[in-house]
C-alpha cells in the first residue's frame, strides 16, 4: 500500500467503493465521477504505477478483467460500444497515481465525443523521424 494513494485505500476498505468484480490481485469499482454512467474502473490491488513500471503477468491480469468488465457492459447495461482508457503521468491527464484502465460503456445516442483533433505532421521526414526515435528506443 502507497501511503495516501486513494486507490490503496479504497482497496483496503478505508474508503468506501461500489465494487462489481474483485478477486486475489484486481478490483473493479465504479468511477465516482463517470463520463458515462456505468464507467468503471480497474485496478490491480497492490500498488503500481505507471504503466511502464508494471509487471506484465500483473497487466495481463487487468486486461482480463477489462475484457470481462466491457463484455458486462455490453451484455449487463445493453451498451452498444466501449471504451477503454488509461492515462500515464500529469501531461496525459492522469489525477490518480495508482494505474487504472478506464472502461466506459458507449451508447449510440451518448452525444459524447471525445476531444480528439487530428492533425498532421509537417512533412513526411518528421513523421519518418519520430517512428525512427520510438523504433530504437523499443526494448
Ligand atoms: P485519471 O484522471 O487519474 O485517469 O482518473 C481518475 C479517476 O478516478 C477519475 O475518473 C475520477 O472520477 C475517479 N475517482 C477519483 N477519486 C475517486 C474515488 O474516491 N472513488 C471513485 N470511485 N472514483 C474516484
Ligand atoms: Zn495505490
Amino acid at each position: 500500500m502507497s501511503a495516501n494513494c486513494i486507490f490503496c485505500k479504497i482497496v483496503a476498505g478505508e474508503i468506501p467503493a461500489t465494487k462489481v468484480y474483485e478477486d486475489a490481485d484486481v478490483l473493479a469499482f465504479m468511477d465516482i465521477g463517470p463520463v458515462i454512467k456505468g464507467h468503471t474502473l480497474v485496478i490491480p490491488k497492490q500498488h503500481f504505477d505507471p504503466l511502464t513500471a508494471t509487471p506484465e503477468p500483473v497487466l495481463a491480469q487487468l486486461m482480463a478483467v477489462v475484457k470481462k468488465i466491457a463484455a458486462a457492459q455490453l451484455h449487463g447495461l445493453r451498451a452498444d460500444g466501449v471504451n477503454v482508457m488509461q492515462a500515464n503521468g500529469a501531461a496525459a491527464g492522469q489525477v490518480v497515481p495508482h494505474l487504472h484502465f478506464h472502461v466506459i460503456p458507449r451508447f449510440a445516442a451518448d452525444g459524447h465525443r471525445w476531444n480528439w483533433a487530428a492533425k498532421k505532421y509537417d512533412d513526411p521526414a518528421e513523421l519518418q523521424q519520430l517512428a525512427a526515435a520510438i523504433k530504437a528506443a523499443v526494448t
